[in-house]
């Protein structure tokens, strides 16, 4: 008890903190309990002032969408699209009154009681199953200290409240261990940063202002249904939407084109169009200089270079006006993109060239080859995605996700 005292963890905290988790956890959205009945039913009230509504989110990780409930006499009643959030919610988020009411639901803490896989359980009271977890979390602080209680979390139902909160209590215990990336967006977050500085960065609303959207192991007609009219929009404008999927998908029967492609290659194309990008010079280099970590040095141990280890934005870049290395924030400068550009001697490489370099051996043939995807189809997606602008990509959990070197 003693050492506990120090993370100022007392059982009603940790009570009320589970309870919160617990109610969460079974509540994907504003909820009440209660009986429904036909007769229930016919007595709704038809006058709006007899309901109360609340603001709430569908936690589902796809769209995050806004909702609000309707409740009458403690019974949730109806779901709608937030009337302000930009997009409109799925027959699924309007559903969760049939959810929350459904009698499968588990709405009460069950132990197992048998081995793992046998199905054998045991309904036991929420204050049980508190204790139970209270005691486990308690024992594991006491012999291996916080490093010992690993949060992981993550995709599907798990996302929008719960993930956070979840860390949060486990924050206020006095830390835990947690995982490096993520179980499921990998890729997006090592590319997200370094390009755009942020893990999320939304672009729903951008959408409709494309030229070129590239559906890139996306469904959006099915997984960002909710804002698909944006594609539409975007498509009435005069965009081309293209699909790279190994299905004929639902979105690919809406697009201009589908490009379909061999399961777990499309790095192979990734990296095949770069190198038609970079050898043609299709990329816009004054954005690159000016904007990105193209142009950052890294050295032959593949470390970017900073002028101050113990600040990670104090990137270096060599200055082609003056022939020095400078920070890569420095006013008036012309930073090297390719290696072109720095010194014969220079020990370093930018990250441009170092992209470029994984990319040089995927010749046209070559990446024919692996992805089953025509020469002249390579050459001329590469052409429309990088001369029809604006263009985007939208990839999120298929392509470069969930795959070997995404
Ligand atoms: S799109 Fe549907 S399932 Fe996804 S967050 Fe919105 S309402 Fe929920």
């Amino acid at each position: 008890m003693e050492a506990l005292t120090q993370y100022r963890l007392q059982r009603r905290t940790l009570l009320k903190g589970l309870g919160v988790i617990g109610l969460a956890s079974l509540s994907p959205c504003f909820f009440t309990t209660g009986k429904a009945n036909a007769e229930t039913l016919r007595r709704i009230p038809l006058k709006l002032s007899d309901y109360k509504t609340y603001r709430s989110t569908c936690a589902m990780e796809c769209l995050h969408c806004n909702l609000t409930a309707w409740v009458w006499q403690d019974r949730l009643v109806k779901i709608e699209a937030s009337k302000d959030f930009n997009v409109k919610c799925c027959l699924r988020g309007i559903s969760r009154t049939k959810w929350v009411y459904h009698p499968l639901r588990l709405t009460q803490p069950l132990l197992r009681t048998g081995e793992k896989g046998e199905g054998k359980f045991k309904p036991i009271t929420w204050d049980d199953a508190l204790d139970r977890i209270e005691k486990e979390i308690r024992t594991v602080i006491a012999e291996q200290g916080n490093e010992g209680l690993l949060i992981t979390t993550h995709a599907g139902n798990m996302d929008s409240i719960k993930n956070d909160m979840g860390k949060a209590f486990f924050d206020y215990l006095g830390g835990s261990t947690k995982q490096i990336g993520s179980l499921c967006c990998a890729a997006v977050t090592a590319s997200m940063t370094p390009m755009l500085g942020l893990r999320y960065a939304d672009t729903r609303d951008t959408i409709k202002d494309s030229r070129f959207i590239l559906c890139w192991g996306n469904n959006p007609a099915v997984t960002m249904h909710a804002y698909w009219k944006n594609y539409a929009e975007a498509q009435k404008n005069g965009a081309r939407i293209v699909v790279i999927d190994p299905r004929f998908n639902e979105t690919a029967a809406k697009a201009d084109e589908w490009i379909p492609i061999v399961p777990g290659t499309d790095i192979a194309l990734a990296l095949g169009m770069i190198k038609i990008i970079v050898e043609e010079q299709r990329y816009d280099a004054p954005f690159l200089r000016a904007h990105t970590g193209a142009v950052y040095l890294v050295d032959e141990q593949q470390k970017l270079l900073r002028q101050n280890p113990d600040d990670p934005d104090s990137y270096l870049v060599f200055d082609t006006l003056s022939k020095t290395l400078v920070r890569h924030d420095s006013a008036g400068i012309v930073p090297a993109l390719l290696n072109e550009e720095l010194p014969p001697d220079s020990p370093y490489s930018t990250v441009m060239s170092e992209i470029y370099r994984q990319a040089k051996p995927w010749t046209l043939a070559k990446v024919s080859a692996e992805t089953d995807i025509p020469e002249h189809t390579i050459i001329r997606l590469t052409h429309d995605y990088t001369t029809t602008t604006p263009s985007m990509i939208v990839q999120n959990m298929s392509g470069a996700q969930r795959t070997e070197f995404g």
